[in-house]
């Protein structure tokens, strides 16, 4: 039973494509539902934010949580609420996701890169030392990928820290929930994310001043700038009250992948005792390994009907050194924007079945690969 694949001319594995994102759940539609008939969706300020602030506040461990409209705003008011202005450094990983890199340029402050670590293409804290300097004035990680990045040694250096959760909400390392390390941590809202509500972000503050700091930022006098509403606020308490669930079974998927071993499609390994969550399933793609180009790899696992995508580009590659600092070499930066693939978390809720199918499906490309190639010549 060795099926033709999709790429080639055979029935694809999942005809329908991946499945849609955000799922349309009894829950939500009831919350919605609920705020329409208590009228509390109109309003300015309303008891959903609350209570979802407080519900984030419980589930990260932290002291205070904003609300806000996206994760991009959230970075930002992070960045703004400890302290970086124009003319400082805020040092980040170079394999990194885009706009992190464009709003440290957006508040006037430069952009200082670090290179990644080989095991799982996120930030490699020993190379942070050489880094900072006196212009640094806080050091932005993101957990990207299923990829943990070591915050003790990150937070060791004694420069504040914004932690970006938007690909890990429910990762912990050991029981201390990601969000919670640095000075403050983010989260996105965004449609396609974990806990989705088509936009929308917050902050998740450890330290008082920082918080304060955040508050003043999103007002104008009385008027609060970049909220989330209170519709958004609707749908989100249902997907929290399941996240934990959800990210079981999504962890439980991956394990399922994984265990095909297909050669040449490498999990992300994390150094540091810790649950990952899986907003994307990041894989290191070694093509002579698996015998495709990753172009093909993905244009096979996409006629198949799997979310299969190429990661980010490297922050340095194809632009001006003029828009940062290199803190010394970036060739794992460079070799994680060429190699990495990342599978889109949806199908891993879709039940055991359809990952079953997933992790033979990636086998079946492998084992035809050499037949792939020959049809595909390089032009
Ligand atoms: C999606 C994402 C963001 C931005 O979130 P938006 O709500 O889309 O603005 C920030 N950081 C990372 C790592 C993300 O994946």
């Amino acid at each position: 039973m060795n099926p033709i694949p999709a790429i080639l001319g055979g029935p694809p594995a999942f005809p329908d494509g991946p499945p849609p994102w955000p799922r349309s759940t009894d829950d939500v539609r009831d919350a919605v539902a609920r705020a329409m008939n208590e009228g509390t969706w109109g309003g300015y300020h309303g008891p959903h934010v609350e209570e979802l602030e407080r519900r984030l506040a419980a589930r990260f461990q932290v002291p205070h949580v904003i609300t806000c409209s996206s994760g991009t705003l959230a970075v930002e008011a992070a960045l703004h609420a400890v302290g970086v202005g124009p003319g400082d450094e805020v040092v980040l990983a170079a394999y990194e996701y885009d706009s992190n890199f464009l709003t440290v340029h957006a508040i006037g402050a430069r952009p200082v890169l670090v290179d990644v670590a080989a095991n799982n293409c996120n930030l490699d804290p020993s190379r942070l030392a050489g880094a900072i300097g006196p212009q640094t004035k806080a050091i932005l990680v993101s957990h990207l990928h299923g990829g943990i990045v070591p915050m003790d040694a990150v937070s060791a250096l004694g420069v504040p820290v914004v932690e970006d959760c938007a690909q890990c909400p429910g990762a912990a390392i050991g029981t201390k929930p990601c969000g919670g390390f640095g000075a403050v941590g983010t989260l996105s809202f965004g449609g396609s994310k974990l806990l989705a509500a088509g936009r929308g972000g917050a902050l998740l503050f450890h330290d008082e001043r920082a918080y304060r700091r955040a508050r003043l930022w999103l007002h104008r006098g009385v008027q609060a700038w970049a909220v989330l509403s209170e519709l958004q606020a609707a749908v989100l308490l249902p997907q929290l009250a399941r996240f934990d669930t959800d990210n079981l079974r999504r962890s439980d998927a991956v394990r399922r992948i994984a265990a095909e071993r297909v050669p040449g499609l490498n999990l992300f390994e994390n150094a540091i005792e810790s649950t990952p969550a899986y907003y994307k399933v990041g894989f290191r793609f070694d093509p002579i390994a698996f015998g495709l180009s990753r172009d093909l790899l993905l244009r096979a696992a996409r006629a198949e009907g799997i979310a299969f995508d190429a990661g980010f580009a490297a922050l340095h590659v194809g632009r001006s050194p003029s828009r940062y600092r290199a803190a010394g070499p970036l060739a794992e930066a460079a070799r994680a924007g060429e190699t990495i693939v990342k599978l889109h978390h949806p199908v891993l809720l879709a039940g055991n079945e359809s990952v079953e199918i997933v992790a033979r499906t990636l086998a079946n490309i492998y084992r035809n690969a050499s037949e792939i190639s020959a049809a595909f010549p390089p032009s």
